[in-house]
């Protein structure tokens, strides 16, 4: 068995039941358990066109019998059962999984990196990752959450809504 942190977006529709549904359906499956979930964080879209619609944003710790790269296979198989498109980079999505850390491993293949190559730039990761990760250390940056956030006014200003998901 292995930890991985599995990062939640979405800003398109009914974006909480797409968190919920996206959630639901991972942990359902065998192989995957959820082990805590971070709060829900409204964010603005980074990158792309001004006016994209305001994401939500959360984080699962899971624990998964399955290796990193089954485990992105059953995270898409979940985007796309939630009518995930890809119209194009920047387009609102309805859900959005990514996977941020796998226990500590490293790897850079063409359609996996993990950890997430982005995720230290990103309050709507860090954030939430604060909550139920501080300790956990970057496998290649060696550092952990809560010195990666700690440079960060904008991750210190993200408070989770008040929703119960
Ligand atoms: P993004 O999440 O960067 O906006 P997409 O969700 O469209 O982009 O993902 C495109 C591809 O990214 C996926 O098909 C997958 O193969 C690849 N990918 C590479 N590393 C990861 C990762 N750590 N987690 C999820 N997808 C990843
Ligand atoms: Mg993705």
């Amino acid at each position: 068995m292995n930890t991985a942190y599995l990062g939640l977006g979405s800003n398109l529709g009914n974006r909480l039941a797409f968190l919920r549904g996206g959630r639901d359906t991972l942990v359902n499956q065998p192989g995957i358990e959820l082990i805590e979930a971070s709060g829900v964080y409204e964010t603005e879209a980074v990158g792309g066109p001004e006016g994209n619609p305001l994401f939500l944003n959360t984080v699962l710790k899971i624990q998964t019998s399955l290796e990193a790269k089954q485990l992105l296979k059953a995270c898409l198989a979940v985007e796309n059962e939630f009518g995930r498109s890809r119209p194009a980079i920047w387009a609102p999505r309805t859900l959005d999984i990514d996977i941020l850390f796998y226990a500590d491993q490293v790897i850079c293949e063409k359609r996996l990196t993990i950890p997430h190559p982005r995720l230290q730039k990103r309050d709507f990761v860090l954030a939430p990752l604060m909550e139920i990760a501080p300790d956990f250390k970057h496998p290649l940056l060696g550092q952990t959450i809560t010195e990666l956030a700690a440079g960060s006014a904008g991750v210190a200003a993200l408070t989770p809504l008040r929703t119960i998901w």
